[in-house]
């Protein structure tokens, strides 16, 4: 009897789960033998695996080869097991020696000529086998980069199979890990300092990166509001080291990393089309599920173009995902859950003809009603900030008075947060828009002559309490823009009106 055993990771959602390999190889009928696991949910990876063997110049054992995969209730879909198929069963088979497999995961599908194909979700899963105390790792060559993000795991990098069993041989050296991955900020291409006009929406949009508020701009095409949008994550803060591990999992797990440069290090923008599927929007499909935009947006910007048109059940899907941080997908092996922290930004046109100028719409008064009241009212009352584009005249065009650059906002963004961290940090909250209501009511209650204008609106059913919490929070944000302790009159009206302003 020849046994032999390692390890690999299995992923559920961005939790990886390590998973033990073993292969036993036996007299009677040749053939391949998985143990208690139904035979289909392998079988491809079965075929790959002995085709790479085969296509790599080495035997595959003429006898029967028993696999086992525990914990077994594990997702046994997906490729990345494939290496360390191959490697038990030649090991098992006495092919290679056993000892280097022992405390090492092997991550990576094999094609059937043997090289190694990238897997999604390499990060995660290395951060699983961290925990479980596995402190090396083989992984294929395009995922070194990724796979070397995660500190306290020898990772090195293989193109092919051939590669992996010569260094389980002792014959040659595998990659080993890259330079490390510069942090340092690239500058964005995207600078405010190209929008034209607007200050109203450029105000919103400062606002809204001081204190994580969500923000809607209402205007004729052509107005900026995409310009704009695409300009919000260049004013925030570059991610913690934390949230940028957290942000980068997602991604990988979405198969949406670059191999060169993988760490995420900036808040993402993810602008989903109207057309997009429910699945894509906020993830799930077939088999496991995977992220959506909701969640690659995580810690980022999520922008909704033509937000009228995405319809009522995409809405909804994602107003669920605001208001509970997370998405969970139930699947037959268990709940998968994805993060979606994300900025909110809607952009609408007014009116179902768009017009280029308000005084062209050819809508009748109804109609506009009804347009944006596609937006349903549970989404848009969680919309802190609603402004109305306006017409870019001649005016604007002045070359002289260049618009502030994103350096200049993002410098007072970043003070005014600063004081926000400040007050919360007790809490750990770590923007205004994080700040439950309560806290707000009753530790950091204002006094009853600053929120009058807000207990008016209470009153006369313009704002609902829900959004009158909002507007405490933009107004702390208002204040901390004017280096105040504390928001005023002047403040409370402001964040009033930023959500009265009705849009269409
Ligand atoms: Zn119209």
């Amino acid at each position: 009897m020849a046994l032999a055993s390692t390890w690999s990771v299995a992923l559920l959602g961005v939790d990886g789960v390590p998973v033990e390999i073993e292969a036993d190889i036996s007299g009677g009928v040749p053939g391949v033998h998985l143990i208690g696991l139904p035979d289909a949910s392998l079988r491809e990876s079965k075929d790959r695996v002995r085709a790479a063997v085969r296509n790599s110049g080495e035997p595959w054992p003429q006898r029967q080869v028993s696999i086992a995969l525990s914990p077994a209730a594990l997702p046994k879909t997906g490729s990345g097991y494939d290496v360390a198929l191959a490697c038990c069963v030649l090991a098992a088979a006495r092919s290679v020696p056993p000892t280097l497999l022992a405390g090492t995961v092997l991550l990576g599908e094999l094609a059937l000529d043997g090289r190694l194909r990238s897997v999604r979700g390499v990060l995660p899963a290395l951060l699983a086998a961290r925990r479980k105390g596995l402190c090396r790792a083989v992984v294929p060559l395009t995922a070194l980069r990724e796979a070397a993000l995660v500190d306290d795991v020898e990772v090195l990098g293989a193109a092919t199979l051939s590669e992996v069993l010569g260094w389980l041989r002792g014959e040659t050296e595998l990659a080993a890990e890259p330079p490390p991955v510069s942090t340092s900020r690239t500058a964005s291409p995207l600078d405010l300092a190209d929008v034209l006009g607007q200050p109203d929406a450029r105000w919103a949009l400062e606002v809204a990166a001081a204190g994580g508020h969500h923000l809607l701009l209402t205007g004729s095409p052509g107005t900026g509001k995409t310009m704009l949008a695409q300009r919000l994550t260049g004013l925030l803060p570059p991610l913690s080291s934390v949230d940028s591990v957290e942000v980068t999992a997602v991604h990988s797990v979405a198969g949406a990393l670059t191999s060169d440069e993988p760490l995420i290090a900036e808040p993402p923008f993810v602008a989903p089309h109207h057309t997009t599927s429910v699945a894509a929007l906020v993830g799930g499909g077939t088999g496991l599920a995977r992220p959506g935009a909701v969640s690659k947006a995580h810690r980022g910007v999520l922008f909704l173009d033509e937000a009228c048109e995405f319809g009522p059940q995409r809405l909804d899907a994602l107003r669920t995902a605001l208001e509970e941080g997370e998405v969970r997908h139930a699947r037959r092996d268990g709940i998968v859950r994805y993060p979606a922290r994300f900025q909110l930004v809607l952009a609408t046109n007014p009116c179902p003809c768009a017009p280029a100028k308000d005084i062209d719409c050819i809508c009748s008064a109804p109609a506009r009603r009804q347009y944006f009241g596609r937006l349903s009212g549970p989404l848009l009352d969680r919309v802190d900030l609603r402004v109305r584009m306006r017409p870019i005249l001649a005016m604007h065009l002045n070359a002289e008075d260049r618009p502030e650059s994103s350096a200049v906002v993002r410098a007072r963004v970043s003070q005014a947060r600063q004081r926000a961290v400040h007050r919360w940090s007790a809490h750990g909250w770590q923007t205004n828009a994080d700040v439950p209501g309560p806290m707000l009511r009753r530790e950091y209650r204002l006094p009853s002559q600053v929120t009058d204008v807000l207990n008016c609106a209470l009153t006369t059913g313009s704002v609902t309490a829900r959004g009158a919490d909002r507007c405490i929070r933009v107004a702390w944000t208002l204040a901390d823009l004017a280096e105040l302790d504390r928001p005023g009159v002047d403040q409370v009206a402001t964040a009033l009106s930023f959500r009265d302003r009705r849009a269409a």
